[in-house]
């Protein structure tokens, strides 16, 4: 059991129990438009690039994540609310690959990542990142965390 200090999009907590990438984890996205599905996709594809074993097959039942998408200011990008399993994306952003990279942000958080300074790395746990992927560097903090899952 992996205990995180992490926040984000001001949701202000003090800790939560980090999701294992290397268990099935089902993402579900009930009201989410096809663009918003297509990002979802590219945020799996993202972290199943960087060896997450999590969304490879996720039986039915599987523990859930709901991706939920919403009306929010400008600066907000994406929260996770682990408390109720849920990761809120501001609706606005309407480009898959900028979505992706957002959602894959939070899967960041939802797997036990905290954010990283831009003056340290780049970062898909850059906070407000936008546009940097899962890295090297990403991949290995993951596997630091939890081994590798192959
Ligand atoms: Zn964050």
């Amino acid at each position: 059991m992996l205990v995180v200090l992490a926040a984000c999009g001001g949701i202000d907590r003090a800790e939560y129990i980090a999701r294992d990438p290397c268990a099935p984890l089902a993402l579900t996205a009930a009201t989410a438009t096809p663009a918003e599905l297509d990002g979802i996709a590219g945020a799996i594809a993202l972290w199943r690039d960087r060896g997450v074993s999590a969304f490879d097959a996720a039986p039915a039942e599987a523990p859930a994540i709901e991706i939920g998408f919403d009306d929010a200011a400008p600066a907000f990008h994406g929260a996770y609310d682990p408390d109720h399993a849920r990761v809120l994306i501001n609706r606005d952003i309407a480009d898959a690959a900028t979505l992706g990279v957002v959602i894959a942000h939070e899967l960041g958080h939802v797997f036990g990542l905290v954010h990283v300074a831009p003056a340290a790395r780049m970062s898909v746990m850059n906070p407000g990142n936008l546009i940097t992927p899962p890295t090297d560097d990403d991949q290995r903090a993951m596997q630091a965390l939890w081994g590798s899952c192959r």
